[in-house]
């Protein structure tokens, strides 16, 4: 049997010792700690994949037989090193608990990622074992660090992720957008660690006073850290590794997948006054039946079925202010969807059914990267914007006074902070550029007039005035009191997201 391990080389792997006498004595000093096959490996320097993917039988005999033959070496207990991550972890009921979990969760994914977290005392262990090593093999372990042993979150991936993979009917890749989170935590964690807090108080009293709640003391950070300042003799004399029982074996107390936020992004028309952008609440009442935010948001949770929503646009209209014209950017970022497989058709089908609302329509509703979201905040200040009004003089006006307005080019305007919005932005000066203007009579007292304006111009207090915070104002220019009835945004002056010609 021996013979036909020694003969398949993914069988063997590579030692850090290649004097089979120094292995057998490092295997012997390993499972006399209770180590279990494959951690044995590991800590003999073992990194080949296809190795640690062998059955545990095979890999017992194999760990046996480098021992010299010695049947009765391994404990029955659980592992001190991988705190049986590597042992019932790695065995099908576990396995099929994940599955079950992932597929009761029900998301659509086409490849999968693992992520472990491993008890935090598991760091003391790996740092423990290799001490013992560097004590009694210094030649061989002096420069060894944790580092170079493979760590228990890969050799279980290794082996899983395949078995894993078949389970779901999917490939386990090493990036992917959906992730199964497997949480393993210890119990008797926290007090393994801390006599950390002895050595370096500061760390961890730092961390307590941060944390409102109750929260993690040691985490994995905070411990490499401290163990890469302690000596390895204060590190010997302060710790030793708990004694083999049936209670030393980590649990997995959370499976839990998520899938990566997607992007939806499209241009939105408002036709109504009375209608906010996003939900507006007060005092943690409503104030509105519905907000532009969520006529969009509705249908396309209905279909990703994603958990949260943050929706963001280029720039915001008032209440009462259509958004008119090709209609204003958006991108909805939508957490942990359940469904992200769509083509252009489905996509279509979404946006019909969000336009069946009364006040909002949307076009070029499309699914985004990441990466290009920025694009909707981007030049928001340089991006120029028009606007359509319905103005009020106290005097009447006749066709040639309004005519003057269409001479203006170009004109630097400085508006202090509106009293309406001082309660939320501070108080300073802006510069803004009125680019031009056309004004037409609607009758003595009321007249039209478009404005194309740099974007985070004030129009309302351009043609009121504010009180004589906005200077000059459409006031000022014309020698009247004007007041503004009804404003429009006309056009939001981005290529982005991409036009798809569908409307
Ligand atoms: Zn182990």
């Amino acid at each position: 049997m021996a013979l036909s391990f020694n003969m398949a080389a993914p069988m063997c792997g590579n030692f850090f010792s290649t004097d089979p006498t120094e292995t057998k004595e490092i295997v012997h000093l390993l499972t006399q700690n209770g180590l279990c096959p494959r951690c044995v490996l590991r800590f003999l320097g073992v990194g080949e994949t296809a190795v640690f993917r062998s059955s545990t039988e095979e890999l017992t005999q194999k760990v046996i037989s480098l021992a010299g033959g010695q049947e009765d070496i391994f404990s029955s207990l659980p592992c001190p090193a991988c705190l049986g991550i590597l042992q019932v972890y790695l065995e099908n009921e576990f396995i099929n608990r994940i599955a079950e979990t992932v597929q009761s969760n029900d998301h659509e994914f086409k490849t999968f990622i693992c992520s472990l977290t491993t008890p935090v005392c598991s760091l003391l262990r790996e740092h423990a074992f290799l001490l013992l090593l560097r004590e009694k093999f210094k030649a061989l372990y002096d420069y060894k660090v944790v580092e170079d042993i493979a760590s228990v979150k890969d050799v279980w991936k290794w082996k899983s992720g395949p078995i894993l993979a078949g389970a779901l009917n999917a490939p386990f890749e090493n990036k992917s957008k959906f992730d199964i989170i497997l949480n393993f935590t210890y119990e008797k964690s926290d007090k393994e660690c801390s006599f950390l807090s002895y050595h370096s108080p500061e760390v961890f009293r730092k961390r307590k006073k941060q944390q409102k709640n109750y929260g993690d003391t040691y985490t994995r950070t905070n411990v490499t850290k401290v163990l890469s300042d302690m000596t390895d003799g204060y590190f010997q004399r302060n710790y030793s590794i708990p004694k083999s029982s049936e209670e030393n074996i980590c649990k997995c107390d959370e499976i839990r997948c998520v899938h990566d936020a997607v992007y939806v992004a499209g241009r939105y028309n408002k036709y109504s006054r009375t209608l906010s952008q996003t939900p507006w609440m007060l005092d943690g009442g409503r104030k509105s039946q519905s907000s532009v935010e969520e006529e969009i948001c509705g249908p396309l949770k209905q279909k990703f079925r994603f958990t949260e929503q943050r929706f963001s646009s280029s720039g915001r209209e008032d209440v009462d202010v259509r958004m008119l014209g090709k209609g204003r950017p958006f991108v909805v970022e939508m957490d942990d969807p359940h469904r992200v497989q769509f083509t252009a058709q489905d996509l279509l089908e979404i946006q019909k059914e969000i336009n069946k609302s009364a006040d909002v329509k949307v076009r070029d509703l499309q699914i985004v990267d990441k990466i290009d979201v920025n694009k909707l905040k981007e030049g928001e200040i340089e991006k120029t914007k028009t606007y359509f009004a319905l103005c009020w003089s106290k005097e009447p006006l006749s066709q040639e006074q309004l005519t003057k307005l269409n001479d203006v080019k170009d004109l630097v305007i400085y508006q202090k902070t509106p009293i309406r919005v001082l309660h939320r932005r501070p108080l300073a000066t802006r510069e803004r550029v009125v680019y031009s203007m056309a004004a037409e009579k609607v009758d003595d007292l009321h007249f039209n007039l478009s404005l194309s304006t740099q974007a985070g111009t004030y129009i309302k207090e351009f043609v009121h005035g504010d009180f004589g915070r906005t200077t000059p104002n459409l006031g000022t220019l014309m020698e009247v009191e004007c007041d503004i009835l009804e404003l429009d945004v006309q056009s939001v002056e981005l290529d982005w997201p991409p036009s798809l010609g569908d409307s």
